[in-house]
């Protein structure tokens, strides 16, 4: 098992400060909209080692860490 970070679409409000914590740079915006008019971020699981810089750094409470199989 390894651990993840992933969003929760609809709290993210796209401010970005989870991109500038991610030591790994595997957070991006996406391209689509969630309801509230905003681009959420979206994750690059191969890259992704479950630091969770990404969470301390989010205002909204908008990722998790979850644990995931090995690929
Ligand atoms: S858990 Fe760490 S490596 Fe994964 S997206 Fe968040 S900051 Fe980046
Ligand atoms: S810190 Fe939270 S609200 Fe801001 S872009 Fe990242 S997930 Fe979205």
């Amino acid at each position: 098992m390894a651990r993840k970070a992933f969003v929760d679409e609809e709290r993210c409000k796209e401010c970005g400060l989870c991109i500038t914590a991610c030591p790994k740079s595997c957070i991006s915006f996406s391209s689509k909209l969630n309801s509230k008019g905003f681009h959420p971020i979206e994750i690059d699981h191969e890259k992704c080692i479950g630091c969770g810089f990404c969470i301390d750094m989010c205002p909204d409470t908008a990722i998790e860490l979850w644990e995931v199989a090995e690929a």
